[in-house]
């Protein structure tokens, strides 16, 4: 049994050991990903309910590696917010986002908000207003324009500097969106004290919206606070004309989902503007 012991664990570290050097094989592409230009946005509309127009886009961050080909974020977003690379890529991203929905106004195309994801690390980087600033400056992009969607654990850390930095932020021009709410350490209090322009209501709730009754009562309860509390309310991962029907006759604002679009590369996502502009 001793033996036996053992070579369970020999086994289990030598596996230990293929993870671990598969982790710094990609920590070192990763590294070199941006230089390479093997990172690029992917663009997710966003509904407008009211006028069934597109109002944004989420920018998607997704990297086109010369060997594994796309892999997504979830796969390597973990790894790049534990080496804090995330900082570097999420900056960029940042700031391709801006550029692009810039250039697209310029080109006459109507004017769409992009929200871009921020994480923890970035949000808490002393001078993230100042790269905010300096981002919408060196793009000539609208604040207005530009949303970042903040999760609710970003909150845990430091509740007052959260607060300070998005009043600062509002105060900008800058819209603020809570992502995945519901999931996570959320907090109701949170979003009190966190004057956000727009709730995100988490896709798990979306999903079986129309089969499971509490999931339809964590969403209608959810719209109904938002509109009370003067903030809009956005269903992400909408992906059937019954959970459209179900949000639009409980007034939710917008939508994101597989049922509209995808997510899309640049030109397609261009494509798709331009047709929505004819309508
Ligand atoms: P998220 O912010 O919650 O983004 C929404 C995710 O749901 C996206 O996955 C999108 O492709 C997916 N999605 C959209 N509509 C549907 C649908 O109808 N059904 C289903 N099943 N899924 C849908 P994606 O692009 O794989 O991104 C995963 C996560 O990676 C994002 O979740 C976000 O947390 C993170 N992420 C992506 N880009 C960035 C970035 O630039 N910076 C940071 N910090 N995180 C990012
Ligand atoms: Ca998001
Ligand atoms: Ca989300
Ligand atoms: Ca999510």
């Amino acid at each position: 049994a001793k033996e036996k012991g053992g070579n369970t664990f020999q086994l289990y570290r030598s596996e230990m050991n293929i993870r671990s050097l598969e982790r710094l094989n990609m920590e070192i592409d990763l590294r070199r990903a941006m230089e390479r230009g093997e990172i690029m946005v992917y663009y997710q509309p966003i509904v407008d309910l009211g006028s069934g127009r597109i109002y944004g886009m989420e920018a998607l961050v997704r990297w086109k590696h010369p060997i594994r080909g796309m892999i997504s974020p979830a796969e390597f977003i973990p790894l790049a917010e534990e080496t804090g690379l995330i900082v570097p890529i999420g900056n960029w991203v940042l700031k391709e986002a801006c550029r692009q929905n810039e250039e697209w106004i310029s080109q006459g195309l109507p004017p769409l908000v992009v929200a871009v994801n921020i994480s923890v690390n970035q949000f808490q980087q002393p001078g993230f207003i100042q790269l905010i600033k300096g981002t919408l400056e060196s793009t000539g992009l609208d604040p207005k324009l530009l949303c970042l969607e903040i999760t609710e654990n970003v909150a845990m850390k430091n509740v007052n500097y959260i607060v300070e930095t998005i009043d600062k932020l509002r105060e900008l021009g800058v819209r603020i969106s809570i992502d995945d709410f519901g999931t996570g350490y959320s907090s109701l209090s949170y979003l009190k004290r966190f004057r956000v322009h727009t709730l995100k209501i988490d896709q798990s709730f979306i999903q079986e919206l129309t089969t499971d009754e509490e999931n339809a009562a964590i969403v209608t309860a959810l719209i109904a606070m938002s509109h009370k509390m003067n903030i809009k309310a956005l269903a992400e991962g909408v992906e059937t004309k019954a959970q459209l029907e179900f949000l639009r006759r409980y007034g939710c604002d917008e939508i994101q989902g597989y049922l509209f679009s995808t997510p899309l590369p640049v030109s397609d996502f261009e494509h798709l503007i331009r047709v929505n502009r004819n309508l």
